[in-house]
């Protein structure tokens, strides 16, 4: 069973030539005069070939007759130029067979447009939809330019472990990983009696795999990991999942100013890469999702990222006149709503925000000389407001362990982390970026849900939970 895609067969100049296509009906349409047009998609891109089937043919009553939107199909045909408005070529079908019959009475996707809610109800459905094929091929050029960028500039790919046993960062936002039976757990006095746990100490899922790529970092230079984290935290937000994919680039002999570059770089070149390579998809979302993702991606390839100290930006935040729903202090975190206040009123684009304080920030990040603040930085961005988190690393030994015992961490559970700063420390750096952030800025998706396959959220697994409402 050759087949051609259709994003072939609509490309081709070969009018005249036969072509085979398999693909699924997205709707029929039957024409006086004897014939009918079917529009067929095949997931190669956005937009569907028309076929036309003449009711001469031999299988007409029995195959043409029979198949509906959401039917599988093979045709067999010539191509012609199409004298009908939408489409340069069309497909005139010699034999269609129909691979698999969708029942038109149940078959969930109909031609009207569904709402984004329900469509998170069918996730083995919505790729079939034009927005959801279009995110899928978004995210697989995305994906593409993330190791194209890297790899071009000599970055290591590196794969850090899913499973972890340093709780880190997220104490508390971890899922725990463990084959203890959840009905008898093993106690030892009150406590739970891990040693006859699969590893023997607690286990979780990561979090982040930036320690690990510090260590690879501080041995091979640059290096980049792309990879699944979860998070525990129970935000029911539109722009937090529990399980995501982040890119962390970490890079030996970097300080901050060298890790601005190379995130403003690589956002520049994910954002070009897109702009050239999914033309057709991104013409959708300005269409149909978001009528400034073209022009915002445009301007943000050309334009430079603002760059000022967090000190600055809750300056500009206190003398705003803006009625924010969270008090803006200095020392206090930033929620997304002052964020975006930044980048959307004060300075129309995005914006870097670097020396936060200590207080609100990792105990790894550099600290700065006047005690106060460390060497962190956050990307910003409309509509969506943190995109990147990042910092340059703490590279001295006595300063680390007297953050790590500030910010009560055991440094016995660091003893690896801190050799690192005993056996040939270098000034390093490196940066995390939520791929889903940053899918949902570029094609302009309010929602997170929307622009991962199988969301994972507080009270939804996919298939196991969540309404069947139809
Ligand atoms: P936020 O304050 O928005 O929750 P964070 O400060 O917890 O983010 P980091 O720990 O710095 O985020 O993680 C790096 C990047 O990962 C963030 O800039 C963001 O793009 C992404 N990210 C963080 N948490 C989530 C989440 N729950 N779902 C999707 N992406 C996330
Ligand atoms: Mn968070």
């Amino acid at each position: 069973m050759t087949r051609t895609r259709i994003v072939h067969v609509l490309e081709s100049t070969q009018i005249g030539g036969r072509f085979t296509v398999m693909g699924w009906v997205r709707t029929k349409r039957d024409a006086k005069g004897g014939f009918s047009f079917l529009e067929v998609n095949d997931g190669s891109c956005l937009r569907n070939l028309q076929v036309i089937a003449e009711q001469t043919l031999e299988n007409y009553d029995t195959v043409v007759r029979k198949c509906h939107t959401g039917s599988a199909i093979r045709v067999t045909g010539v191509l012609a130029e199409s004298p009908g408005k939408g489409q340069r070529v069309e497909l005139h079908a010699e034999e269609v067979e129909l691979l698999g019959w969708a029942d038109p009475e149940t078959y969930p996707l109909q031609k009207k447009r569904h709402s984004f809610e329900f469509l998170r109800t069918i996730a083995h459905l919505r790729p079939r939809t034009n927005t959801f094929g279009a995110v899928a091929r978004v995210r697989n050029a995305v994906s593409r330019a993330i190791h194209e960028f890297f790899q071009e500039r000599g970055f290591l790919y590196l794969h850090t472990p899913i499973i972890s046993g340093s709780d880190c960062e997220g104490a508390g936002e971890m899922f725990r990983v463990t084959t203890l039976d959840l009905g008898r757990i093993p106690k030892k006095g009150d406590e739970v009696d891990f040693s006859r746990d699969f590893f023997g100490v607690p286990a979780n899922l990561t979090v982040s795999g930036q320690l690990e790529a510090e260590i690879y970092a501080l041995a091979l230079g640059d290096v980049y990991t792309f990879g699944p984290t979860f998070r525990a935290e129970n935000s029911n937000t539109a722009r937090h999942l529990a399980e995501f994919w982040m890119v962390e680039p970490e890079m030996a002999f970097c300080d901050l100013g060298g890790n601005i570059d190379l995130a403003v770089a690589f956002l520049k070149f994910i954002f070009a890469y897109v702009l050239e390579h999914c033309e057709e998809d991104m013409a959708f979302f300005n269409r149909f999702i978001d009528p400034t993702v073209l022009q915002t991606l445009d301007d943000l390839v050309a334009q430079d990222f603002e760059v000022l100290s967090y000190t600055e930006g809750i300056d500009l935040l206190s003398k705003s006149k803006e009625p924010f729903e969270f008090p803006v202090a200095w020392g206090a975190d930033l929620q997304s709503e002052h964020e975006r206040y930044l980048c959307e009123k004060v300075f129309g684009g995005p914006v870097i925000l670097v020396d936060y304080p200590k207080e609100i920030k990792a105990f790894y990040m550099k600290m700065n000389e006047d005690g106060k603040t460390v060497r962190a930085m956050d990307v910003l961005v409309p509509k969506i407001g943190e995109i990147i988190g990042g910092s340059q690393r703490e590279d001295d030994h006595d300063t680390l362990l007297g953050r790590m015992r500030e910010t009560g961490l055991d440094p016995a559970d660091y003893w690896w982390y801190l050799d690192l700063r005993k056996y040939g420390s270098v000034p390093h750096s490196g940066f995390g970026l939520g791929f889903e952030r940053l899918i949902q800025f570029i094609t302009g998706l309010s929602n997170i849900r929307d622009v991962i396959p199988f969301p994972r959220t507080p009270g939804n697994l996919g298939f196991r939970t969540g309404p069947q409402e139809r």
